[in-house]
C-alpha cells in the first residue's frame, strides 16, 4: 500500500489479466472453437484490462460432455464422501493462500471496495466453502417402517438414499461474483455432482482463476467446468442441454421465469435466485444510531448491488424527521471513489449499462419531481459512478418506487403505524429479504410471521451466513441455499424397499 491508501496490484494479478484464457474444460484450459471475445473493463476506469472468449453452442456442448463423462465414470460422485470432504477442504486453503490475488480481481473487474472484496467475496465465501466441504459427509437418508402386507407373512425393510443429481449448470451473476459461484460450485461438488459453470460475461475472471485452483486442489479433470460468454447463447444453450440434471440460477426475476420456462420442457431441477426490492420496517421505539449504522450499510453495500439490500425504508411517523435528517448527513458523507482507493465508501456500479439504469431511474424521479437527496459529486473521468442517493416520500408513480434498482438509492416512507408499514412493505412483485428495527420483542414477534419475505433480520441488515438458509417468497425465486439441507437440492432421493 503506498500513501494514499491505493492498493499496489499484484504482479500475479497483473500477470492473469494480461493472459490469453480459453474455456476450462476437462481439467485444464482449451481453446475454444468460437473465434469471438468479450472484452472485460475496469468500472474505476471505463478501460479494457482482459478478455475472454464468448463460447457458442460447440464450446458449452464440449464443456457438458466433459462434465457428464467425468460424472458417469463415477471419478468424484462415487468417491468417499470423506475424501470429497478433503478436497474441498484444500481447496479453501488455496483460496486463502490466494486471498489478496483473488481480492483484487475481485474489484478490477467488479468495482466493489477492496475492503468489501477482503471480506466478503474472500473472507466470508472462505467460511461457505468450510461449511460446504462439511456436508460431503453428512449426506443421509431415512431409515423407514412400512406396512405392505402382501404377501402375507413378507416382512420388508425399506429406507431412502441421497444420490448425486448428475450434471449441475451454474449460472452467475456480476455482483458478488465469487461468491455467489462459489455458492454453485460447492453444493455441487460437495453432492457428487460434476458441473459447468458460467460466470457473468462482465465478471468472469474471478471464477476463472478458481477453476485452476479446484484443479490444484484434487478435483478431478471433468468435475469442474468453466465456459465464459453472453447469457442467451451461452447460458441459454447449458440450461437447455440435455445433459444438464440440475439448473442453480441467481439473476434477475426475468432471465430466471425465461430459464424456469425451457426447464420445464424436460423437467431439469431448478433453483432460483432472483431479485429483490427489500422493505425496512422501523418502528418509533427503534434505537436511531443502530437504524443509521444497519441500515447505511444493508443500503449502501456494493452501491445497493445487493439482491437482498434494503430499498424501501418505511419509518413510524414519530421518528420520521429525525431519521431522515440523519440518513441525509450520512449520505452527504460518504467518499466516492475507485475499490482499489481502501478509504473511498462507495464505489463505481459494475458496468457503463448498469450505471445508465440507475440513473435512468433517477432522471425519471426527478421529473416527477420527486425530492432526491444525493451525495457527493461523482469523480471527474469515465469511471461508473452514481452519487449515494434518498428519495423522499415517493410517489407510487416513479419508477424506482416498485421496480428493483440494484443500485445506490433508497427511498425513505413516513408510515402512520406498524400495519401500513406492513401493507406498503408486503405491496411488491418481490419477497427477498426484510427488516424490521424495534426495541420491543413483543412488537417484533407479531410482525415477523406477517412479513413476506424468504429471511426477516430484526435490528440488523443482509447479514447472511451459511448454516442460515436463504431464497425468496413470491418472484424473488424458489428453493433454498445454504443450511443443513442445502445439498437436497443437488441430490435425488431414491426410495428402496427390500423383501425379505
Ligand atoms: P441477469 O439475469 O442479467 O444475469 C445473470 C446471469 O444469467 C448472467 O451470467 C447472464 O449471462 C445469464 N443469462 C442471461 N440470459 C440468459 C439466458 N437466456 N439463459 C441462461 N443464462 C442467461 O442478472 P445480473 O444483472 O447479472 O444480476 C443482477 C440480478 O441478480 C439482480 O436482479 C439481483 O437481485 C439478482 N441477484 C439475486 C441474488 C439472490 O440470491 N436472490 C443474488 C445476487 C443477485
Amino acid at each position: 500500500m503506498n500513501r494514499s491508501n491505493k492498493v499496489v496490484t499484484l504482479d500475479s494479478v497483473i500477470a492473469f489479466l494480461k493472459r490469453t484464457h480459453g474455456l476450462y474444460i476437462n481439467g485444464g484450459w482449451v481453446d475454444a472453437q468460437s473465434r469471438d471475445t468479450l472484452p472485460i473493463y475496469d468500472p474505476a476506469t471505463g478501460l479494457q484490462i482482459a478478455s475472454t472468449v464468448d463460447a457458442n453452442q460447440q464450446d458449452v456442448e464440449r464443456a457438458v460432455l466433459s462434465a457428464h463423462k467425468a460424472f458417469l465414470s463415477g471419478v468424484w460422485s462415487r468417491r468417499l464422501p470423506a475424501e470429497r470432504e478433503r478436497v474441498l477442504l484444500r481447496y479453501a486453503d488455496l483460496l486463502e493462500q490466494h486471498a489478496e490475488e483473488l481480492a483484487q480481481l475481485e474489484t478490477l473487474e467488479q468495482g466493489k471496495s477492496i475492503n468489501i472484496a477482503r471480506a466478503f467475496e474472500v473472507g466470508s465465501t472462505l467460511n461457505w466453502m468450510r461449511y460446504t466441504a462439511g456436508l460431503s459427509t453428512k449426506i443421509c437418508g431415512r431409515t423407514l417402517d412400512v406396512s405392505i402386507p402382501i404377501p402375507e407373512g413378507a416382512r420388508y425393510t425399506a429406507y431412502t438414499r441421497k444420490e448425486p443429481i448428475g450434471v449441475v449448470a451454474g449460472i452467475v451473476p456480476w455482483n458478488f461474483p465469487l461468491m455467489i459461484g462459489m455458492w454453485k460450485v460447492m453444493p455441487a461438488l460437495a453432492a457428487g455432482c460434476s458441473i459447468v459453470v458460467k460466470p457473468s460475461e462482465l465478471t468472469p475472471l474471478t471464477l476463472m482463476r478458481m477453476a485452476e485452483l479446484a484443479t490444484e486442489a484434487g478435483v478431478p479433470d471433468g468435475v469442474f467446468n468453466l465456459v465464459t460468454g453472453r447469457g442467451a447463447v451461452c447460458g441459454g444453450t447449458l440450461t437447455t442441454h440435455p445433459l444438464v440434471s440440475k439448473i442453480s440460477f441467481t439473476g434477475s426475476t426475468v432471465t430466471g421465469k425465461h430459464i424456469a420456462r425451457s426447464a420445464v420442457d424436460r423437467l431439469t431441477r431448478l433453483s432460483l435466485e432472483l431479485g429483490g426490492k427489500n422493505p425496512s420496517i422501523v418502528l418509533a421505539d427503534a434505537d436511531p444510531q443502530q437504524v443509521i449504522e444497519g441500515l447505511m450499510m444493508g443500503s449502501f453495500l456494493n452501491q445497493g448491488q445487493v439482491c437482498a439490500a434494503s430499498s424501501r425504508i418505511y419509518i413510524e411517523a414519530p421518528l420520521f424527521d429525525r431519521l431522515a435528517a440523519d440518513f441525509e448527513l450520512a449520505v452527504k458523507g460518504l467518499s466516492l471513489g475507485p475499490g482499489m482507493d481502501m478509504t473511498a465508501q462507495i464505489n463505481p456500479v459494475a458496468s457503463r449499462a448498469h450505471q445508465q439504469s440507475v440513473q435512468a431511474y433517477l432522471a425519471d424521479a426527478q421529473d416527477k419531481r420527486a425530492e432526491i437527496i444525493s451525495g457527493k459529486s461523482v469523480p471527474a473521468g469515465d469511471g461508473y459512478y452514481v452519487s449515494p442517493s434518498l428519495v423522499i416520500n415517493p410517489d407510487p408513480g416513479l419508477l424506482l418506487t416498485r421496480n428493483e434498482v440494484f443500485g445506490p438509492v433508497v427511498t425513505l416512507t413516513r408510515v402512520a403505524n406498524a400495519q401500513e408499514a406492513i401493507i406498503q412493505a408486503n405491496d411488491s412483485d418481490y419477497g427477498l429479504t426484510a427488516s424490521l428495527w424495534t426495541t420491543n420483542l413483543k412488537s417484533a414477534m407479531d410482525l415477523v410471521p406477517r412479513i413476506e419475505a424468504g429471511t426477516v433480520w430484526v435490528n440488523s441488515h443482509t447479514l447472511i451466513d451459511a448454516n442460515l438458509p436463504f431464497g425468496g417468497f413470491k418472484q424473488s425465486g424458489t428453493g433454498r441455499d445454504f443450511g443443513v439441507d442445502w445439498l437436497d437440492a443437488y441430490t435425488e432421493s431414491k426410495s428402496v424397499c427390500i423383501r425379505h
